[in-house]
């Protein structure tokens, strides 16, 4: 581990769910890029994207991204725009027919939007599902059954709003593509790509600024998306000219660029993990052992990203959110769906962070408790 992510004085804990938190030394890299990138004289978001200042860019950008998760010349790695919920029908439009069926896994709102957006173009079977638990842990071995012959199977890594995690991959039938949503986990840990057919994520939440959707692709999966879609909603459009069929979403790879260095140069995916896992164990360790605080996801569905968890009532949770936001620990609100308490600790949140959150409640139960 060669960085420090630290909190300067002048910004406060950011616990946003996305866009959320990006990495200080990217910022100020970015704040002069903006002026005048590679003493070209011209700035970051004003370069033709077909000049040599972009192109040095996208491909540094592809290049780490390779390196870091170990992504072999079997995928393409793709810059779309749309976010992830275009994925949401981009997947199934290019990959589904009327006659075919997508397993999906059910494992919150995300998830859901998935299915409903797969619907639109072929069979929907949901071969796993938390829905009746209120989305608190992820299911796993019997809980999951597949349909006869799946196109591809759908998960979703994290999710951000019910605060669970998939601790590993499911085990998909053998030669059925596994496609993911990572918006909410993509490089907090090191991931085995080979396991997937695909892998996608808004770049928001752990890769930089939103308006970029980062889409990790098997070649053969590409090759066999459906002819005769509108050009830019087929992936082998943007596959055969390295995302820049049109104009792509510069600023944005740019910046996930700076950010996969950062992660690079923090030690990479396990070095991230074990920086991420020690930040989540100071929160959840104080969650076990409050009696006024809890966490609402099964233990062994934690996320090591979002941690959703409850006070005694919904009055002190109010009062609990509007204290921690004055005191810099901020948009510690849940999502309106569940309520409570979320706290997004993604990459780029610095582990004091955890500590004054954790420092707060402390404060906070035995004023109230
Ligand atoms: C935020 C999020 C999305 C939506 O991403 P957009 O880029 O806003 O479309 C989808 N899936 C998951 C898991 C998310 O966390």
């Amino acid at each position: 581990m060669t960085t420090t992510a630290t909190a300067s004085s002048t910004r406060v804990f950011n616990f946003s769910a996305g866009p959320a938190v990006l990495p200080e030394p990217v910022l100020r890299q970015a704040q002069g890029d903006l002026w005048d990138i590679a003493d070209s004289g011209i700035g970051i978001m004003e370069h033709s994207h077909r000049g040599p200042v972009f192109d040095a860019v996208i491909n540094e950008t592809v290049a780490t991204c390779r390196e870091l998760a170990g992504i072999s010349d079997d995928y393409d790695i793709l810059f779309l725009q749309g976010g992830a919920s275009s994925q949401f029908f981009m997947v199934p439009m290019n990959f589904l027919t009327p006659e075919a069926t997508g397993d999906y896994l059910n494992t919150g709102s995300w998830s859901k939007k998935a299915i409903k957006e797969a619907k639109l173009f072929g069979n929907v079977h949901v071969a796993g599902s938390s829905d009746e638990g209120n989305f608190n842990y992820i299911p796993t071995g019997e809980q999951i059954s597949w349909s006869a012959n799946p196109r591809y199977v759908h998960m979703t890594s994290n999710n951000t709003i019910a605060g669970t995690q998939y601790a590993s991959e499911p085990v998909v039938p053998s030669g059925v593509p596994l496609i993911n949503d990572a918006s909410s986990d993509i490089f907090s840990r090191p991931v085995d790509v080979s396991k997937y057919g695909m892998i996608y994520c808004g770049a928001q939440k752990n890769l930089g600024p939103s308006g970029v959707t980062l889409v990790i692709i098997r070649k053969d999966l590409v090759a066999s998306g459906a002819e005769g879609l509108p050009t830019m909603l087929q992936y082998r459009t943007h596959a055969s000219k390295d995302s820049m069929f049109n104009t792509p979403p510069a600023f944005g790879i740019y910046t996930m660029g700076l950010v996969l260095k950062w992660i690079r140069d923090f030690g990479g995916l396990s070095a991230m993990a074990e920086y991420n896992e020690a930040k989540a164990a100071i929160i959840y360790d104080f969650l076990d052992e409050s009696e006024f605080f809890y966490g609402t996801a099964e233990t062994n569905s934690r996320s090591l990203m979002n941690i959703t968890f409850r006070g005694k009532t919904e009055e002190l949770e109010k009062q609990f959110i509007a204290e921690a936001g004055a005191r810099g620990l901020r948009t510690l609100k849940g999502h309106r769906s569940v309520g409570g308490m979320r706290a997004s600790i993604y990459n780029a949140f610095p582990e004091a962070g955890c500590g004054a959150l954790v420092e707060f409640m402390n404060e906070f139960q035995w004023a109230h408790g």
